[in-house]
């Protein structure tokens, strides 16, 4: 499918953008829209808006019932719960646990803020572990290494929709008998040997926020287990530590130190619709994104997603490395290369960009222990604790040698882009001299250090 250089143009397709040369994908080819919202989404909303049933305080909602009871059916889970984000699911999950503050809880170095903030949110101590340099997730290896006596769960996130070696990390928990929370906020649908994310570790979560591949109208989150009680405390953490009943009368007594974390109908039936139509949008776009792998597999020193033979990818986020070898360079040159290349696509039109521009270990509340005044870190019993991005090697080579593609492939419209992307790719690559040049040439900074100058200007913003 080749996209014909845009009507007029001047500038020679023959060069680089970059260099001044005509952009490969058209200006006229857009993003489409992620979710997609139909008629039926839309149904689904103003049905909810006119049955006048808005709250969520008592249990029998319809549509938030509804959706639990379907969730967790397509998850295999015996139970769902629906709260208000992903976010909020993690600190429920861990709270149903009954994760006590000063408690250690294993995270990945490389995710979203949420990973790691969550814990914090109840008090605990996160422990970052570093990833595997083809999958992106944690390794059992590192996991089992980062387990002391005071471990009491390891949150493993399925990175960009891959699920993690759930197998080799449930041997590990099991060995010390450490429950283990999947964060599939990035993993919808996702298989691991035959079983779907969110049926594998003890309690796990999900987000429906709008950027993610099962999408609500706003913010939501999703908690799965087929574990009775993790359930009903989950439930009870949701609204305020109450025991709601079935029907009869709300007590408002509340048995535990409960959030209000509560989801809304509107929300859950818009969901609903989308969960409609999820199986189908996830098989074309893994159509779709494997048509586009594909045609960049051919490219040396370009490393795609890798996925074991044993699990579906969901395709949240699109990240690849550079081999600088491949290219003639030396291997010291990886990061320089994958940002002139960077630079080179982005001319083109290819929205490529970090997805995390540092560790989560660098993030400022860890570095300088922004908790609640000095806790979880000064309570008593627990080990006084520094933050060193140099303990996940692996991490910090993946910031700065790869770069990625979100959101532009999320919807199953986006074939053609898709197709105008790989023309780019392909463009970029028949002119791989200009780029590589560069990269040998140019001073390097790490994302890390650009994010710091940022933070700095920000720091000063936010607390001017
Ligand atoms: C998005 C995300 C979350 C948080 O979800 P919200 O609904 O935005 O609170 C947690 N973990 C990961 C890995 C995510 O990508």
């Amino acid at each position: 499918m080749a996209v014909a250089a845009s009507p007029g143009a001047t500038r020679s397709p023959d060069k680089l953008a970059m260099q001044g040369g005509a952009r490969s994908v058209p200006r006229s080819l857009r993003i489409p829209a992620w979710p997609r919202v139909t008629e039926a989404d839309e149904a689904a909303v103003m049905r909810t808006v006119a049955s006048g049933r808005f709250t969520s305080a008592s249990s029998g909602e319809q549509e938030i019932e509804s959706l639990e009871r379907e969730w967790a059916e397509a998850v295999g889970a015996k139970h769902c719960v629906m709260v208000s984000n992903g976010t909020a699911a993690i600190s429920v999950a861990l709270g149903a646990l009954d994760i006590q503050p000063g408690d250690e809880v294993i995270v990945p170095a490389l995710s979203f803020i949420a990973s790691a903030v969550a814990p914090l949110h109840i008090l605990a101590v996160p422990v970052f572990v570093d990833i595997d340099p083809r999958t992106f997730n944690v390794t059992p290896e590192a996991v089992e290494a980062a387990i002391t006596p005071r471990t009491r769960a390891i949150v493993v996130v399925h990175l960009h929709g891959l699920p993690v070696d759930m197998t080799e990390i449930l041997a590990v928990a099991d060995k010390h008998g450490i429950p283990v929370v999947e964060d599939a906020a990035q993993a919808h649908g996702a298989l691991y040997q035959g079983r779907a994310v969110g049926s594998l570790g003890a309690i796990n979560t999900f987000s429906l926020n709008v950027s993610k591949n099962l999408a609500t109208c706003g913010e939501g989150g999703l908690i799965t287990t087929d574990d009775d009680k993790l359930a009903r405390r989950a439930l009870m953490l949701r609204q305020f530590g109450e025991l709601i009943p079935k029907q009869g009368e709300r007590s408002y007594v509340g048995h535990m130190l409960g959030f209000n974390h509560k989801p809304n109908a509107i929300q859950a039936a818009f969901t609903r619709s989308q969960l409609e139509r999820l199986p189908e949008e996830a098989e074309i776009r893994d159509e779709n994104v494997r048509y586009f792998l594909d045609r960049l597999s051919a490219l040396p020193g370009l490393l795609t997603p890798y996925v074991p033979e044993d699990r579906t990818h969901a395709w949240h986020i699109l990240r690849f490395r550079v081999d600088p070898t491949a290219l003639g360079l030396d291997p010291s040159l990886a990061g320089p290369l994958r940002a002139s290349l960077m630079r080179a696509l982005r001319a083109e039109g290819v929205p490529a960009g970090h997805y995390q521009m540092m560790s989560l270990p660098q993030q400022r509340v860890f570095q300088e222990q922004l908790g609640y005044g000095g806790y979880p870190w000064q309570l008593p019993g627990v080990e006084p604790r520094q933050y060193r991005a140099e303990d996940q090697p692996v991490t910090l080579a993946v910031i700065d040698d790869s770069f990625a593609i979100q959101k532009a492939h999320l919807s199953p419209d986006a074939r053609p882009l898709l197709a105008a992307y790989a023309d780019a790719f392909e463009k970029v690559w028949q002119h791989r001299e200009v780029w590589t040049r560069y990269a040998a040439a140019m001073e390097h900074r790490t994302p890390w250090e650009k994010a710091a100058e940022i933070s700095e200007a920000e720091w000063a913003e936010a607390n001017a």
